[in-house]
């Protein structure tokens, strides 16, 4: 039983070595990523159940790396916030996607929001508010068509940081949505006090609706809060029909997910978005 156990905790150090390992060289590559041009954002459509109409995109960022290939965002980008890298990595994505946004807008699509994931120290830097108005200056986008989402755990984490920045781009009429809800652990109290205009159920209740009981009384409380605290509610990771009239019947406002469309390079989601006909499932 002895050497057993001595063989299971040199195993389990292997792991962890090639583990970190791994992301030691996953990390030097990604040092390299932006001045290399590595990153691009890809864009998902989202829909108003009322009406059937596109209203807005989430940008996505995607990392092809030279020596590595394609890694997804659920491995660097932990791996750029443990390193502070995100902050210049998010530089490059506000700063892609509002160049996205003015485009879109000369080809006609001034409805259209779009939503940015930003990281709590992005927040956390304080200079967020000046960057934008600036951003927004040089290419004439209007704050009212740009969303940033921040996930639930980290921005509750830092509340009381976190206030002051995000009253700050409210008031430039910025929007503001609350990431992946549902999965850390938001105090009510916070919910009501923070200036958010936005929830996003995450997908992981949003998958085993129509199966899990737990999941669609978790998605129909979500909706009555967030609807009583006077908030929008968008629902991701809508793959399917019955997960569509479910969150229907529930009143949910907005929906993205496979359903509608994967993730687009911009060229084709503004082609997707000029093409779609709402009147099909409204
Ligand atoms: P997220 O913000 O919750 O984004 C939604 C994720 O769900 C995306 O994963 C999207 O591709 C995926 N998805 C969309 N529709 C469906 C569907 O119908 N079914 C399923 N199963 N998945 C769907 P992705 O692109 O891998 O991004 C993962 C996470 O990485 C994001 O989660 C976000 O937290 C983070 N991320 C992505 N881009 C950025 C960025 O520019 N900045 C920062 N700070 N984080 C980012
Ligand atoms: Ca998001
Ligand atoms: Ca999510
Ligand atoms: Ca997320």
């Amino acid at each position: 039983a002895k050497a057993e156990g001595r063989n299971t905790y040199q195993i389990y150090n292997e792991t962890m070595d090639a583990e970190s390992r791994r992301r030691a060289t996953v990390l030097a590559s990604l040092r390299k990523a932006l001045d290399r041009g590595e990153f691009r954002l890809v864009y998902q459509p989202r829909m108003a159940l009322a009406d059937g109409r596109i209203t807005g995109v989430e940008s996505l960022l995607r990392w092809h790396s030279a020596e590595l290939g394609e890694i997804p965002p659920t491995v660097f980008i932990p791996l750029a916030e443990e390193s502070g890298l995100i902050l210049q990595i998010g530089d490059w994505v506000l700063s892609e996607a509002l160049q996205t946004l003015k485009r879109w807008r000369a080809n006609g699509l001034n409805e259209v929001s779009i939503g940015i994931n930003v990281s709590v120290l992005q927040l956390l830097r304080g200079n967020l508010p000046q960057q934008l108005r600036t951003l927004m200056q040089d290419l004439g986008v209007p704050s009212n068509r740009i969303e940033l989402e921040v996930t639930e755990s980290m921005v509750m984490q830092n509340a009381e940081q976190t206030t002051h920045v995000l009253n700050e781009l409210r008031k430039l009429g910025i929007t503001l949505a609350i990431d992946d809800f549902g999965t850390g652990y938001s105090s009510l109290v916070y919910l009501k006090r923070l200036p958010i205009d936005t929830l996003k159920i995450d997908k992981e209740f949003i998958g085993d609706l129509t199966r899990d009981p737990d999941d669609e009384a978790i998605t129909a409380t979500v909706i009555t809060m967030g609807h009583s605290l006077g908030l929008n509610v968008i629902a991701e990771g809508v793959e399917s029909e019955q997960q569509l009239s479910y969150l229907r019947e529930q009143g949910c406002d907005e929906i993205q997910g496979f359903w509608l469309s994967p993730p687009l390079d911009s060229h084709r989601c503004l082609a997707f978005i000029r093409s779609w006909q709402p009147g099909t499932v409204a």
